[in-house]
């Protein structure tokens, strides 16, 4: 259901895609990307028909996550034909520029060779494309993998498409968590409905003995369900914002991204697995 936007320019919907999920953070390395192509396959394995729009500039993931490379050809209409890989179409900024790698450790986009005033232009005019010309054809969901942070880049792309709700990755740090408050924060001055807040990394499961350790624990104390003052469950609770649930900390998550092969679709063969239950769960 839509809220009255009034004051606000009219925005447009994408054309033939019925619900809009942005999946955001507002810290990058959460695991919002992991956790968006993983929600994005969940649907597609119900049948639900489904796309995932990469809209991150500097590091977008999704090729690398679905195993997905090369320049997106073109329809009649000049729109942009998605690629798709395990029955879900995809999108990125990541098909339609140029990458330069963040460098690992400062987050700092190395300079190529591209005048920088150049580049600012093709981003908005690569932007505007994946947000309007896109050829998706009729789509149930249309989850989108926001940038990280609570900046210009949101805002403009929450001016120019109606989001119809928002799911908050976060960790279990404090740092994190307050940034992810600040994230819900803005979704709702936008007045766009936060359907609710993933705990990614929430616990490590020792593959050997399954003990559980909460290695990002603050606040989100030993005690799973009760007690808890402060923290993802509890902020969740004191912003009346629902709590969606936990997703381990797990090698085997980071190797099928790596390989291009998120868990959802790795863990397929193997029956009642905890990881893809994890995913299954949130979705
Ligand atoms: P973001 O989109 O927030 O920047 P990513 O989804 O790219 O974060 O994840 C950052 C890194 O953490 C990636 O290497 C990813 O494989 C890894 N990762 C994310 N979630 C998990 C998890 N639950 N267990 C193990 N590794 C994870």
């Amino acid at each position: 259901t839509f809220r009255s936007r009034r004051g606000l320019p009219e925005k447009r919907k994408i054309r033939d895609v019925k619900k809009i999920v942005a999946v955001s953070s507002a810290k990058g390395g959460v695991g919002k990307s992991t956790i968006a192509v993983n929600l994005a396959l969940s649907f597609a394995r119900r049948g639900i028909k489904t796309g995932i729009l990469d809209t991150d500039i500097f590091g977008p993931s999704i090729p690398t996550l679905l195993n997905l490379s090369g320049e997106p050809r073109l329809d009649e209409n000049n729109c942009l034909v998605p690629l798709t890989n395990y029955g879900l179409k995809s999108m990125s900024m990541g098909y339609l520029l140029p990458q330069t790698q963040a460098d690992s450790t400062t987050g700092e986009v190395p300079m190529d060779s591209t005048p920088i005033s150049w580049r600012g232009l093709m981003v908005t005019k690569a932007m505007h494309q994946l947000l309007h010309s896109v050829s998706w054809g009729p789509l149930d969901v249309l989850i989108l993998d926001l940038p990280p942070g609570t900046g210009d880049v949101q805002l403009t792309i929450n001016q120019e498409i109606i989001i119809d709700g928002a799911v908050i990755v976060s960790t279990p740090q404090d740092i994190a968590l307050r940034d992810a408050v600040r994230g819900i924060g803005m979704f709702q001055r936008m007045e766009v409905p936060v359907l609710g807040m993933v705990r990614n990394m929430a616990y490590f499961a020792c593959p050997q003995c399954g003990t559980q350790t909460r290695i990002f624990s603050h606040g989100d104390s030993h005690h799973h369900t009760h007690g808890e003052n402060h923290g993802v469950v509890a902020e969740c609770k004191r912003l009346g914002v629902d709590f969606l649930g936990d997703i381990p900390l797990d090698a085997r998550v980071c190797e099928d991204a790596d390989r291009g092969m998120p868990t959802v679709v790795a863990e397929e063969s193997v029956e009642r697995s905890a990881r893809r239950e994890a995913f299954l769960g949130v979705a």
